[in-house]
């Protein structure tokens, strides 16, 4: 079994200590982090499917704050299912923000992202849904 640090990805020689890179006390983010907090640190997760998880569950949660962690992972320059993932996830979160990005990915290089994101942006200009009311 391999440990990483829940905040930076580092390698850990064991679950239950402090990161040596960040500081970071697993123990403690594990126990006062939200999910959400849990779920954008994710993102950034060394395995691309365990990160491919974290970015379908902020897509079907609607997660307006994911939009800047899918930024960032973008300029990391992710792998293809996970470019997908991330059109995946904007389209559902649908926000001028996630408009935006799937804008700029759909002129991306890889011409299937591209494709896929120009078919988002048609199908959020189709059903132009409410918003969702939020409290
Ligand atoms: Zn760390």
């Amino acid at each position: 079994m391999k440990f990483y640090c829940p905040v930076c990805w580092h390698d850990m020689p064991f679950a239950g200590v402090k990161c040596p890179r960040c500081g970071t006390d697993a123990g403690q983010f594990s126990s006062e982090a939200t999910f959400v907090d849990k779920l954008l640190s994710a993102v950034f997760h060394p395995e691309p499917l365990t990160a491919r998880r974290a970015i379908w569950i902020l897509g079907e949660k609607q997660s307006e704050v994911a939009v800047p962690a899918l930024a960032k992972l973008l300029k990391q320059g992710p792998d293809l299912y996970t470019l997908l993932a991330i059109v995946e996830a904007l389209e559902k979160i649908g926000t001028p923000a996630a408009r935006e990005m799937l804008q700029n990915l759909s002129a991306h290089k890889s011409a299937i992202v591209g494709r896929e994101a120009r078919g988002s942006l048609s199908r959020l200009r189709q059903n132009r849904q409410p918003a969702v009311t939020r409290s």
